[in-house]
């Protein structure tokens, strides 16, 4: 080992058939709204994230990816269909639904994106910060665009 022992993380999805670690720190948790994340999850979208060099595949045969956008993928598990992950290519990082994570790893929740998206049949009750669009992006193709 190091001089300083990793954080490993491991996550899977329902069936079993995707199982990977992360082998580095978690971000905290953004709520995204979006009307893509609200299509692919039948809801509204919670999000940790990691280094991509810090995530590692242990198993993946059913592992599919959905291109839902130019910059983006969509990836989640063809047997189960359970969603675990999103993937910009213009981004060193990749999204991680916490649901997947094993041994409810501490995460603490920090803002609500894509805020303008939200259906009428929920509204948010909390109060961390909440974004009309991405932090730092003026409308919601931005996003799946270059990083401003
Ligand atoms: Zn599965
Ligand atoms: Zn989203």
């Amino acid at each position: 080992m190091s001089m300083t022992e990793e954080q490993i993380y491991s996550g899977s999805c329902a069936c079993g058939n995707v199982i990977f670690n992360v082998n580095g720190e978690l971000s905290g948790i953004t709520y995204c709204h979006c009307t893509q994340c609200q299509k692919a999850s039948g809801h509204y979208v919670a999000s940790t994230s990691a280094n991509i060099a810090d995530f590692e595949l242990l198993s993946d045969s059913s592992l599919r990816w959905y291109q839902s956008s130019k910059n983006a993928k969509r990836g989640f598990c063809s047997n189960c269909g359970s969603n675990l992950f999103w993937k910009l290519s213009v981004e060193d990082e990749i999204g991680i639904w916490p649901g997947s994570l094993d041994n409810s790893p501490k995460l603490k929740s920090i803002e609500h994106i894509f805020c303008s998206s939200i259906p009428s049949h929920y509204e948010i009750k909390d109060d961390l910060p909440k974004h009309e669009f991405f932090p730092g992006y003026e409308n919601e193709s931005d996003i799946y665009g270059i990083k401003k």
